[in-house]
């Protein structure tokens, strides 16, 4: 890390935190006692503060609003069975923060203040992070365009902040998947790797659709033939043939960059898998489910860590699996957890101490 930053610190008169439970509290809903703002103005980052957790206070013309200069990560902090805090490849987040903000042509976020305001922050907040298994602090950085001028250019004024919440076990029941053949999530050239807000928006249509006819989430494909996979929902996808674990490449720059994506490939060369980022073509995914070569398909993410999918709707075809007879994408669901959560070594250096 980087020189030491100044970040002020305004503390909130009392914590809405007392008497509290955090057991299973649901995710996405509540949140810590205090956040970290800072304003990019003039080409300068100015210092940043953390403050009481409060509602912002923006202009209608907001350039965010408009015209969707807006990118987010998210990221996990745990406690281990000693209670001390520890946030999960906080680093790579950064680093991918930004790569979205250069393909947005939003100003890069420094290390120190990401990294440091990220840190500060948590340990300030750290009787947020639910001392309970399956439970975590989930972090939550992101920035948008401030300009308060409604014009089609990048802008000049850009708000970064860090908010905290708290998270209980996102209970993932196994999936069905619509694989989707008319709408699109990312083409070359465009903006799928980055977490940029308005990915988020423009799924939503088709995800609706799947929905409708009893599906889960969609699986994206590629927009030219509808038959290459890209990825499902905001998880990176995974499919066991034998003994290799495929998963589609980054080369096209059409998904995201998974944390959790990376490190499951890890885990998975480490028990004996060979390891394929490759493109993926559907014709080969239902010829290996047809053969009883296909083992196992999951999605991976920081809000569920691993999905397990049992059911594939590719044009007429339904897919089904039996998850429960399955061995590896639960084990490397429990092993993860428990590198998370201390109870076994973290022998590849993923927790950074809070
Ligand atoms: C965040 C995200 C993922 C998963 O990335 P992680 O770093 O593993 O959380 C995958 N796909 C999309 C579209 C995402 O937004």
């Amino acid at each position: 890390m980087t020189a030491a930053m100044d970040i002020k610190i305004i503390r909130a008169a009392s914590s809405k935190f007392a008497g509290m439970d955090l057991k299973g509290i649901a995710f996405g809903k509540y949140f810590s006692d205090h956040m970290l703002e800072a304003d990019y103005i003039d080409g300068q980052w100015q210092s940043a503060v953390i403050r009481p957790y409060q509602p912002l206070s923006l202009s209608p013309s907001v350039a965010a609003l408009h015209y969707g200069q807006a990118i987010f990560e998210g990221i996990k902090a745990y406690k281990d069975p000693k209670g001390n805090p520890s946030i999960f490849r906080p680093h790579d987040n950064f680093i991918r923060f930004n790569i979205s903000a250069e393909r947005m042509q939003m100003p890069a976020v420094p290390e120190e203040l990401f990294m440091q305001g990220m840190f500060q922050l948590v340990r300030l907040d750290q009787q947020w992070i639910p001392p309970y298994t399956d439970h975590s602090l989930y972090i939550r950085p992101f920035m948008f365009s401030s300009d308060e001028l409604i014009g089609v250019r990048p802008s000049d004024n850009y708000k970064f902040l860090i908010i905290l919440s708290p998270t209980g076990p996102y209970y993932a029941a196994p999936m069905k998947i619509w694989v989707e053949e008319k709408y699109v999530r990312a083409v070359s050239g465009g903006v799928g790797f980055a977490k940029s807000a308005g990915n988020y928006g423009g799924a939503m249509y088709a995800t609706a659709q799947a929905r409708k006819r009893g599906y889960d989430q969609v699986l994206w494909t590629d927009p030219v033939e509808h038959r290459y996979v890209q990825e499902c929902g905001t998880m990176n996808v995974f499919f066991i043939i034998d003994n290799k674990a495929i998963t589609p490449d980054l080369s096209e720059g059409t998904i995201l960059a998974g944390v959790t994506r990376n490190s499951v490939m890890t885990l998975l060369q480490e028990r004996g898998f060979q390891i394929e980022e490759r493109p993926i073509d559907m014709g080969e995914v239902m010829a290996a489910y047809k053969s009883g070569s296909l083992k196992e398909v999951f999605g991976t993410g920081t809000a569920a860590t691993i999905s397990l999918i049992k059911e594939l709707c590719y044009k007429e075809t339904v897919m089904q699996f039996d998850v429960d007879s399955w061995t590896t994408a639960p084990a490397i669901k429990k092993q993860l957890t428990d590198i998370r959560e201390g109870r076994i070594d973290d022998t590849h250096g993923w927790m950074q101490p809070v």
